[in-house]
C-alpha cells in the first residue's frame, strides 16, 4: 500500500521514533509547528477518524493515554499541550492513515480552525 505511515511503521522510511509498542508507534513530525509536535499513530492502517470500527475507540483511547505519557517525557504536561485529530479533507487531513497530533512547548493559539 502507498501510505507513508504505513512504510514509517514498516521501516522503509526513517523517522525519529519516540515511542513504540505492538499497536501503536509515536514519532516526530517532519515538519513541527511547535517546539514538541509528535504524532501517535496505529500501527495497522485506518484511513481517518471516520473508519474506526467499534473497538477503534479503545484504540483511541490507548493513544491518548500514550499522549499523555509522551507529554510528561517532553516535559510539557505542566505546561500544557494540545491534541488534535484531523479528520478528511475539510477536517484538515493531509495523510490519510489516522493521527493524533500531540502540541506544546509554546502557547498555542485559542483558534480552532
Ligand atoms: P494532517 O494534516 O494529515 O493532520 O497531518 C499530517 C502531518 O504529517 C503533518 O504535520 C506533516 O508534517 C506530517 N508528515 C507528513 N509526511 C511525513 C513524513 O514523512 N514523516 C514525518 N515524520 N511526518 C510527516
Ligand atoms: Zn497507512
Amino acid at each position: 500500500m502507498d501510505c507513508i505511515f504505513c512504510k514509517i511503521v514498516a521501516g522503509e522510511i526513517p523517522a525519529d521514533i519516540v515511542y513504540q509498542d505492538e499497536d501503536v508507534i509515536a514519532f516526530r513530525d517532519i515538519n513541527p509547528v511547535a517546539p514538541t509536535h509528535l504524532l501517535i499513530i496505529p500501527k495497522k492502517h485506518i484511513s481517518s477518524l471516520a473508519h474506526l470500527s467499534e473497538a477503534g475507540s479503545s484504540l483511541i483511547g490507548d493513544m491518548v493515554k500514550i499522549a499523555n505519557q509522551l507529554a510528561k517525557m517532553e516535559g510539557i504536561a505542566e505546561g500544557g499541550y494540545r491534541l488534535v485529530i484531523n479528520c478528511g479533507k475539510q477536517g484538515g487531513q493531509l495523510v490519510p492513515h489516522l493521527h493524533m497530533h500531540l502540541l506544546g512547548g509554546r502557547q498555542l493559539s485559542n483558534a480552532l480552525g
